[in-house]
């Protein structure tokens, strides 16, 4: 719960010497609540009094990382319901399900599939990012630990699903390292699975019957100090998952329950078992709605394309424009002579034109102009990508002097700049390109004939 000045203020040394850049120690406490400074600033605070007030002002929902080096994330720490009130800032992972249930054809197929979805979209890699590797007592032990070790060759996070204290130890003792998540703890066995993840150093998974006995088990790992933990949405049916997940998000943020402040696993290979249009369908709704791993049978590029699209668009501020860096980039093996096209640097256009350009084939440099991250027409109804500024950009960048072909491409739906651009960039010849992008291809190809 946000904290007033005034509760600040009563913790505060009440010295008012200034040392921390406000005249006094009231003044310093009305800023700390405004968030505009930390109460780090002030070197007289007690260790109780700064303890207490970082309980009071920690965000309602917990970050938690898993994974190690270049493949750790973070879940959860949500501060908002809704992207358009602030931001989201830990996006939704998916992870592919493996059972020691399922016979080795079958294993050796997924652990196949798996890295066959890997690309990149504005920046960002897009995979599959963590493997969900079930025990199930109808399988051996021994499978399930050769299991865990073939999944992580494949240097994902892992959530071994396991429910068994036992079991779980001795796959943890294979993969304790790379920091996966368990996830098994329940109203029966919570207490040795509390201990078997806290040895390992790892993130607990919370199951539950219902979401009264999820809740009350995630308090019971709460008062034995335990609060590295996930919430498992439940696989009674799809209308309780997501009732579970909305539940626990709302009463988190909006009423500040800290017990309910936890990242959520949501298995939709199990509430839609063999239904691959229906988990695809899954995938989506508990991507908004708050899912923050979604489990699945499997990850093909049908079902990755729309999705990560979908959670690019999500888990992006929506108060900063998506960029790229201006300069020049060569394409198709381009070299000083080739060809030169610009544009602007949102990172969408971006996006669309460079594949385009490479669709054609044709050696090219795109020169991409610095228009504060905004769109083609935005930018140029909002004086960002005119001929004084693209002019300007040359003549700053130096592109004159990095390129020796003389002849710019700008695209069709600024047609009117051209004369203008005649006249500020003289020697250049100024090309119009067509509206659209997709029409590139054809139109970069017979401009080389
Ligand atoms: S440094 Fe601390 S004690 Fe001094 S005025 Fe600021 S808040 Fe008060």
């Amino acid at each position: 719960m946000a904290l007033k000045g005034l509760d600040i203020f009563k913790l505060s040394p009440k010295k008012n010497c200034k040392e921390c850049g406000s005249p006094t120690c009231m003044a310093f406490s009305m800023k700390v609540a405004q968030g505009s400074v930390s109460i780090d600033a002030c070197p007289y605070f007690s260790e109780d009094a700064k303890a207490t007030l970082n309980e009071a002002t920690a965000p309602p929902m917990k970050t938690i990382k898993v994974g190690t080096g270049d493949k750790e994330m973070a879940l959860g720490g949500e501060t908002v319901l809704f992207r358009h009130e602030k931001t989201f800032v830990s996006r939704t992972r998916y992870a592919v399900s493996l059972c020691n249930c399922m016979d080795d054809a079958a294993v050796e197929a997924k652990l196949a599939g798996i890295p066959k979805v890997d690309y990149e979209r504005i920046g960002e890699r897009m995979y599959v990012e963590m493997i969900y590797v079930n025990y199930s007592p109808e399988g051996s032990v021994e499978k399930y630990l050769d299991l865990v070790k073939k999944a992580a060759a494949l240097d994902r996070v892992l959530i071994l699903g396991c429910t068994d204290p036992e079991v779980a130890k001795q796959a943890l003792e294979l993969v304790k390292d790379s920091k996966p998540v368990l996830n098994g703890a329940n109203a029966s066995n919570y207490e040795a699975m509390n201990t078997v993840a806290k040895d390992a150093g790892v993130a607990l998974g919370v199951q539950g019957a219902d979401i009264n006995e999820l809740y009350d088990t995630v308090a019971a790992l709460e008062k034995l100090g335990n609060k590295n933990l996930l919430i498992d949405a439940g696989t009674n049916s799809i209308k309780d998952a997501f009732a579970t997940t909305v539940q626990f998000r709302r009463a988190a943020i909006k009423d500040g329950n800290r017990t309910c402040g936890y990242p959520s696993i949501v298995r939709a290979d199990r509430l839609a078992h063999g239904n691959a249009h229906l988990q695809a369908a899954l995938l989506s709704l508990f991507t908004m709605k708050y899912g923050s791993i979604v489990v699945v049978d499997e990850m093909t590029y049908a079902e990755a394309l729309p999705l990560y699209g979908l959670r690019q668009n999500l888990f992006t501020d929506p108060q900063k424009p998506m960029k790229v860096e201006p300069g020049i980039y060569p394409l198709n093996g381009a070299d000083k002579d080739s060809i030169c096209v610009t544009t602007v640097d949102f990172a969408l256009t971006y996006f669309v034109v460079s594949g385009e350009l490479e669709r054609s084939g044709v050696p090219c440099n795109l020169i991409i102009n610095d228009a504060g991250g905004l769109s083609v027409l935005t930018s140029w109804a909002a004086g960002k990508f005119s001929a004084n500024t693209i002019a300007k950009f040359f003549e700053e960048q130096d592109i004159a002097g990095k390129v020796n072909s003389r002849k710019l491409v700008i695209p069709g739906k600024v047609a009117v700049l051209k004369g203008e651009l005649e006249a500020k960039l003289p020697g250049w010849e100024i090309i119009i390109a067509p509206n659209e992008a997709v029409q590139l291809v054809k139109f970069m190809k017979d401009l080389q004939a």
